[in-house]
C-alpha cells in the first residue's frame, strides 16, 4: 500500500510547493520525506508548534552567480553557478558540487535537502548544502575546466570556509576539479585552509579512501541489509548502473566480498559481461581516458554492449543504481521483481522513482534509500575535515575501518527507528525519521 500524507502536513506541503514552483525534483524529495513524518508529529507536537518542517524546507541561504570563462578558441562563455546553504543546525553546511548541463536551482535544492538528512544519519557534525553549475565538463579540455573552476571559485570563495560551508565533489566534479577549485581558493585568500573543501588529492590534504568511500559505503550498508535475511554478497550476481566514482568502487567492494558484477553503464548504454566486469578496463576507460563504456565491449570480446534499453533488464540478485536521479522507474522495478532481485540499494541520490520504490517494497525486496546507502562519501569527507583540523593523515586501512563502522551505525539507526515506529524493514521511513529527528532537536535547542 502506498503511504499517504498525514493531514497536518497537507497545508505545509502546499506552502512548500507554492513557494518553489517548477522544481519537480525538489518537490519529489520533499514529498518523500514528508510521507515518512506523520507518526513523528503524532508523538512530537513541539515540532509542529515550532514550525520545524516549514523551517527545514526553506534553505538558510541560496546563492546564484554568473560564471564567465574563456574557452580554447578565445570565446567568452557564461554559465550559472549555485550554492544552496540549506541547514547548519548540526555543523557547517556540507555537500558536493555538481557540474552537469541539467543543473538548475531545483536540482541543487533537491540534493541539498536530501543532504541534510543524509549527513545527520552519519552521526557526524555536518549540516547540509549543495551546489554546482550548468557547465558540461564533457568534451572540454583540461585548460577549459581549469578556467571554469577558477571563475566559479572567484565568486564562491567569499561564501565558504572550514567553519561555514565545505563543498566537495558530485557528478562532474572529481579530484581534478577539486584541485583547480582549491588552488584558486588558496590563491585568493592566501590561506592553506585545507578543511574548506573535501575530496582533495592525497598529497595536499586529502583523505585516504575518500575516492572509494561512497561506493564502498553503499556495499557495506547493503551487506548489513542482506544479513537481516541471512544473505551475503558471496555468490550473488550484481548489476550496477553508472561507471563513475560511486559505481566503480561499489563494484570493487562487491567483487572483494565474493559477488559478480555483471553489468555497468553510462549515459550511452550498458555492457553485460556474465563472467564479471573487468574493473581495470572500466577504470582505465573512465578515470584515465574519459572514454565511453561502449569501448569496453571492443576490449572484452565475451561482453555485449547495448545502446538502447534498460540495464535493469539484466537479471540479478542485487541492483545498485549508482548513476543519477530517477534512473530506476516503475517498469524497471517490476522487471527486477520478476527476475527475482532480492535487494536494491541506492548509490546515487534519488535514483529510484517513488512508484518504483513502492513496487520494490511491496514485493518484499530489501530497499536502502540513498540517504542511508550513499552517505559513506560525505562521512569520509567529515573524516577528511577531522584530519585537516588536527593536521593529521590516517592510513587507508584505518579510514576504511572507520567507514565500515559508520555504515553499520547508519544501518542500525535506520533499522531501530523503523522498528520503533512499527514499520520494521522499511528503511526509507527509518532513514527519514532518524535523520529528521536529530536535526529537528538541534533546531529546537538553537531557537528561532
Ligand atoms: N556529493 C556527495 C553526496 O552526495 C558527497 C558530498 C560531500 O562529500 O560533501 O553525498
Amino acid at each position: 500500500m502506498s503511504p499517504t500524507l498525514h493531514p497536518r502536513l497537507e497545508p505545509v506541503r502546499e506552502t512548500i510547493l507554492k513557494r518553489n514552483p517548477g522544481e519537480a525534483e525538489f518537490h519529489q524529495a520533499v514529498d518523500e520525506v514528508l510521507m515518512s513524518l506523520g507518526p513523528v508529529l503524532e508523538r512530537r507536537p513541539d515540532y509542529v508548534e515550532a514550525s520545524i518542517i516549514e523551517r527545514l524546507a526553506e534553505p538558510e541561504r541560496q546563492i546564484i552567480f554568473r560564471v564567465p570563462w574563456v574557452d580554447d578558441q578565445g570565446r567568452v562563455n557564461v554559465n550559472r553557478g549555485f550554492r544552496v546553504e540549506y541547514n547548519s543546525a548540526l555543523g557547517p553546511y556540507k555537500g558536493g558540487l555538481r557540474f552537469h548541463p541539467s543543473v538548475y536551482l531545483g536540482i541543487v535544492k533537491f540534493l541539498g535537502f536530501e543532504q541534510i538528512f543524509k549527513n545527520s544519519l552519519t552521526g557526524l557534525p555536518i549540516g547540509g548544502g549543495k551546489g554546482g553549475a550548468d557547465f558540461d565538463p564533457k568534451g572540454k579540455s583540461d585548460a577549459e575546466v581549469m578556467r571554469f573552476c577558477q571563475s566559479f571559485m572567484t565568486e564562491l570563495y567569499r561564501h565558504i570556509g572550514e567553519y561555514t560551508d565545505v563543498p566537495a565533489g558530485d557528478i562532474g566534479v572529481g579530484g581534478r576539479e577539486i584541485g583547480y577549485l582549491f588552488g584558486q581558493y588558496k590563491r585568493i585568500t592566501n590561506r592553506y585552509e585545507a578543511g574548506v573543501l573535501t575530496g582533495k588529492g592525497l598529497s595536499w590534504g586529502g583523505a585516504a579512501a575518500r575516492t572509494e568511500a561512497t561506493g564502498f559505503g553503499t556495499v557495506f550498508l547493503t551487506q548489513e541489509m542482506l544479513a537481516t535475511k541471512g544473505r551475503s554478497f558471496d555468490g550473488t550476481k550484481v548489476v550496477i548502473s553508472g561507471s563513475g566514482n560511486v559505481a566503480i568502487y561499489a563494484a570493487q567492494k562487491v567483487a572483494q566480498l565474493g559477488g559478480t558484477v555483471i553489468a555497468m553503464s553510462d549515459s550511452g548504454g550498458y555492457v553485460v559481461d556474465e563472467k564479471g566486469i573487468d574493473l581495470e578496463i572500466v577504470r582505465d576507460l573512465k578515470e584515465n581516458k574519459r572514454a565511453r563504456i561502449s569501448e569496453y565491449a571492443d576490449l572484452r570480446k565475451q561482453s555485449t554492449f547495448v545502446a538502447d534499453g534498460s540495464i535493469w533488464d539484466v537479471a540479478c540478485d542485487v541492483a545498485l543504481p549508482c548513476a543519477t536521479q530517477n534512473e530506476l522507474p516503475a517498469d524497471a522495478a517490476k522487471t527486477l521483481v520478476k527476475n527475482g532481485c532480492i535487494a536494491v540499494a541506492e548509490g546515487a541520490n534519488m535514483p529510484t522513482t517513488p512508484d518504483a520504490t513502492d513496487i520494490l517494497q511491496e514485493a518484499g525486496v530489501l530497499f536502502a534509500p540513498g540517504k542511508a546507502s550513499n552517505c559513506g562519501g560525505v562521512a569520509v569527507s567529515a573524516l577528511e575535515m577531522q584530519q585537516n583540523a588536527s593536521r593529521d593523515s590516517w592510513s587507508f586501512e584505518h579510514t576504511e575501518q572507520r567507514l565500515e563502522t559508520i555504515m553499520k551505525g547508519v544501518f542500525e539507526r535506520c533499522q531501530s527507528t523503523a522498528d520503533e515506529f512499527d514499520v520494521p524493514g522499511d528503511y526509507v521511513k527509518g532513514a527519514n525519521i532518524a535523520g529528521f529527528v536529530k536535526v529537528a532537536d538541534a533546531m529546537l535547542a538553537l531557537g528561532v
